[in-house]
């Protein structure tokens, strides 16, 4: 596989993780390789690119790059828009995404997902529920390691498991998984694709290569997802409702046989179960033990930051779901929950719709807001006679929450919106969330 690459000329795109471990690869490879990045990386990442001994250009695009460039290994987060790519478009230069490069780079077995919202816990499900099957499996992508470094150690029988954004799925040609799954699209990333369409049809591209021999996994309810499905093939459908795999008087079930009881899982909310439903189709083809199946769906209890328990906090159940960072996903977290809410939330503006948050509101007893759009979230809960406050920032907020909940209700940050108004990732915000809530506990005990 690497021998396709011994003196190509090859252009990578962006540097970080991935970027040095595409030029890493193909320089072993025996690829002539320049990597190109827009600003100037920090030190620990030129040091790497030094230690390669491979030619580098920070600071800048210059399209002369291009006539001496074959192949383009891309950054998913640079936007094709950039003179230096509409230039390697008109030049017809094949423009790649670590994925592909990935792909071609091993014969394992991928199993992919992406969606709008959901990737991560799907991922990290499907990944724990084959890890009870015979192949030794690894996780590869934003949650795992580069998924270059991970193909160029895979074997033959091992599988891989990949979480797919729309802007690594814009550059794949060959890719072809075993068992992939589109959970749901719906509007996302729009300054970066410019419609709707474009970062469905991007989505889309995961099926490209599949045949009727491999598993797809779609959400039966989604018509956007649905209408993605190549004509030609036969997929598998959940969703909560009805489908291959669907909840049937209480049960997840999958083509009608019971596998676990929905208020057994440890995985929290209706849009967890859905993600529960598309796992289950996307290890069905690896034979896992049923005993394992149950083990993991009764103890998986979700990835930090995704709806993540922190457990009762002086009679309150409160949840960490820092991820949320547009509407649909809050929008699933509040319709996750029976029990009255505290909602927190708000956040960088990016001048979202809100009303489309209405509908998810029915058991929210208070709007806790903060952050730069805390007005229109307080108007929000206020036009459904939801009593609800602004504060400036998430430690006040943690404070006022307690205050206006009571034991058994939740207390649920779902922010609906990015984070980098105040912090610098969701990561970075959902601990700081934690450490407030631990710290109030300690205080108010
Ligand atoms: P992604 O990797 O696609 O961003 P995550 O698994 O990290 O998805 O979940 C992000 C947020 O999206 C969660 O915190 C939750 O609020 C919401 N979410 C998770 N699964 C779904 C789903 N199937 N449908 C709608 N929203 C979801």
């Amino acid at each position: 596989m690497e021998k396709q690459w011994h003196s190509k000329k090859v252009l990578v795109l962006g540097a970080a993780k991935s970027g040095i471990a595409a030029a890493t690869y193909l320089h072993h490879a025996g690829a002539d390789v320049t990597i190109n990045t827009g600003n100037i990386p920090p030190e620990d990442e030129q040091d790497k690119i030094q230690a390669l001994g491979i030619r580098s250009v920070f600071n800048e695009h210059p399209v002369g790059l291009l006539n001496e460039t074959e192949v383009i290994v891309k950054n998913p987060g640079i936007p094709y828009q950039i003179p230096l790519l509409q230039e390697a478009i008109s030049r017809e230069i094949p423009i790649y995404t670590e994925v592909e490069l990935a792909y071609l780079a091993t014969e394992a077995d991928f199993v992919a997902i992406t969606g709008s919202n959901g990737k991560t816990t799907t991922t990290t499900l499907v990944y724990e529920l084959l890890k009870g099957g015979k192949r030794p499996v690894h996780l590869a992508g934003n949650i795992g390691f580069p998924s270059i470094e991970v193909a160029a150690d895979a074997k033959t029988d091992d599988l891989i498991v990949i979480e797919l954004s729309s802007f690594q799925l814009m550059g794949v040609e060959s890719f072809h998984p075993r068992s992939a799954a589109l959970l749901n699209l719906s509007e996302a990333h729009l300054d970066y694709h410019g419609d709707f369409d474009s970062y469905a049809d991007a989505k889309g591209n995961l099926f490209r290569q599949m045949t009727r021999d491999d598993q797809i996994v779609v959400k039966l309810t989604d018509s956007e997802v649905m209408k993605r499905v190549p004509t030609h093939l036969a997929p598998n459908t959940f969703s909560f409702e009805r489908g291959d795999a669907s909840v049937v008087d209480g049960w997840v079930t999958v083509r009608g046989e019971r596998v676990i009881r929905v208020n057994e899982l440890a995985l929290g909310g209706a849009h967890n179960v859905e993600n529960v439903l598309a796992a289950l189709l996307l290890v069905e083809p690896f034979d896992i033990p049923k005993a394992h199946i149950e083990r993991v769906l009764r103890n998986f209890g979700g990835v930090a930051h995704r709806t993540e328990s922190l457990g009762d906090v002086l009679g309150r159940a409160v949840y960490n779901d820092s991820k949320a960072t547009n509407n649909v996903a809050a929008e699933a977290a509040l319709r996750g929950f029976d029990a009255p809410v505290v909602w927190l939330c708000g956040g960088l503006e990016r001048g979202a719709d809100l009303s489309s948050l209405v509908p998810a509101l029915s058991n929210v007893k208070a709007v806790v807001a903060y952050g730069e759009t805390k007005e229109r979230f307080k108007e929000l809960g206020e036009s459904q006679k939801i009593p609800s406050f602004t504060v400036e920032t998430l430690t006040d907020a943690v404070a006022l929450a307690f205050e206006q909940s009571e034991t058994g209700d939740i207390i649920l940050l779902s922010p609906a919106c990015a984070s980098w108004d105040q912090f610098k990732t969701f990561e970075e915000r959902g601990e700081h969330f934690i450490h407030l809530v631990r710290a109030y506990e300690e205080a108010n005990r």
